[in-house]
């Protein structure tokens, strides 16, 4: 941490200060400089004490206090400088290959998901997506079919061998969510429940962290510390667009975070742009300029019927769309260097 002390103080202030900082835990090194003097307290700042109340505690000595060291250890490159992989199934994540989740946004009816699930992996898709557990923003829209819905995305993988990824909302449900799940899904309006975060992360599954709808970077990679802080390696950050003043689309998808991520940690990055343009009209073009940012999967909303979808009818692709999409996407994942 650097410690700036305000200027003219006393050296009797100096040493209090200087004191404190050793009793904290912390080697101080001052610096004299022509206006200002400033301390280097070297010391580990995720095990030792946080050194920001000095401010408080000393105000006529200290100016400020800034940290050095990243709040986030585990999800960071530091940790493990190279891309870290997940294998599910038959599949791996992060590497060469870049995969599609796509399915409807509910789990409706068996008919709505197998149909789904087989124009989904004709057109190429690898994962089937689709929630038995719906976050609504109201308690009267659909819910979600629960544990039944669960049934049927497992009825789909058997048939069309595709892996399956759906959201689980309450601790109460992680370990039935795992008994069908290959990929945990934590929703954007959870994704600083941090109970839930552990719980997920116990299954031993690996968990898909959406950024939440007002999160900051920072914070959405100190959600992610949660899932490798409780001993599961296996976290995928996603995309999913947050809240701006911008009414045209229904979130603004920030593509800036696929770099960001992808320098910062190690872990894959997916994008999803159906909830973040909340328009199936503009699903395609954010698809392309994700994968050519270096995206490793996206997660696209597919439907038979959007217009009698249950929810985000407005967002969710027809089979039709979906199709054409996989093929223009083509170009963009050879020249990304993906397959
Ligand atoms: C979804 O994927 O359907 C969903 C509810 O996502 P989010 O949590 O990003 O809103
Ligand atoms: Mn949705």
């Amino acid at each position: 941490m650097i410690i700036v002390l305000k200027p003219r103080i006393s050296r009797e202030e100096e040493r209090a200060v200087l004191k404190e900082i050793r009793k904290l835990g912390y080697t101080p090194h001052v610096m004299r400089g022509v206006a200002r003097t400033v301390i280097g307290a070297i010391g580990d700042e995720l095990t030792h004490a946080d050194l920001e109340t000095l401010a408080t505690q000393f105000p006529h000595a200290v100016e400020s206090v800034l940290p050095i060291q990243k709040r986030y250890k585990l999800v960071s490159r530091e940790a493990h400088p190279a891309n870290s992989t997940i294998r599910v199934r038959e599949h791996v994540l992060g590497g060469k290959k870049l995969h599609v989740m796509a399915g409807p946004c509910s789990v409706e009816s068996e008919k709505q998901l197998l149909a789904t699930a087989k124009a989904v992996k004709a057109a190429g898709a690898t994962f089937l997506r689709g929630g038995a557990f719906k976050p609504r923003t109201s308690p009267y829209e659909f819910q979600g079919l629960g544990e039944k819905g669960l049934k049927l995305l497992a009825k789909a993988r058997k048939e069309t061998g595709l892996a399956v990824i759906t959201e689980l909302l309450s601790e109460n449900h992680a370990e039935m969510v795992a008994e069908y799940a290959d990929i945990i899904q934590i929703g954007a309006r959870n994704a600083q429940n941090f109970q839930l975060l552990i719980a997920a992360a116990k299954t031993g599954k690996p968990v898909l962290l959406k950024r939440g709808l007002a999160m900051k970077i920072e914070e959405w990679l100190l959600a992610g510390e949660y899932i490798l802080a409780n001993e599961n390696p296996n976290l995928l950050f996603c995309e999913r667009g947050i809240r701006t003043f911008e009414t045209y689309t229904r979130n603004t998808l920030d593509l800036s975070t696929i770099p960001i991520i992808k320098r910062e940690t190690h872990c894959p990055v997916v994008i999803d742009p159906s909830q973040g343009a909340g328009r199936a009209d503009l699903v395609a073009a954010m698809c392309k300029g994700a994968v050519a940012m270096g995206a490793d999967a996206l997660l696209i909303e597919v439907h038979p019927n959007p217009a009698e979808a249950w929810s985000d009818g407005a967002q969710q692709v027809s089979f039709d769309m979906f199709a054409k999409l996989m093929r223009e996407l083509k170009p963009f994942i050879a020249a990304a260097g993906r397959e």
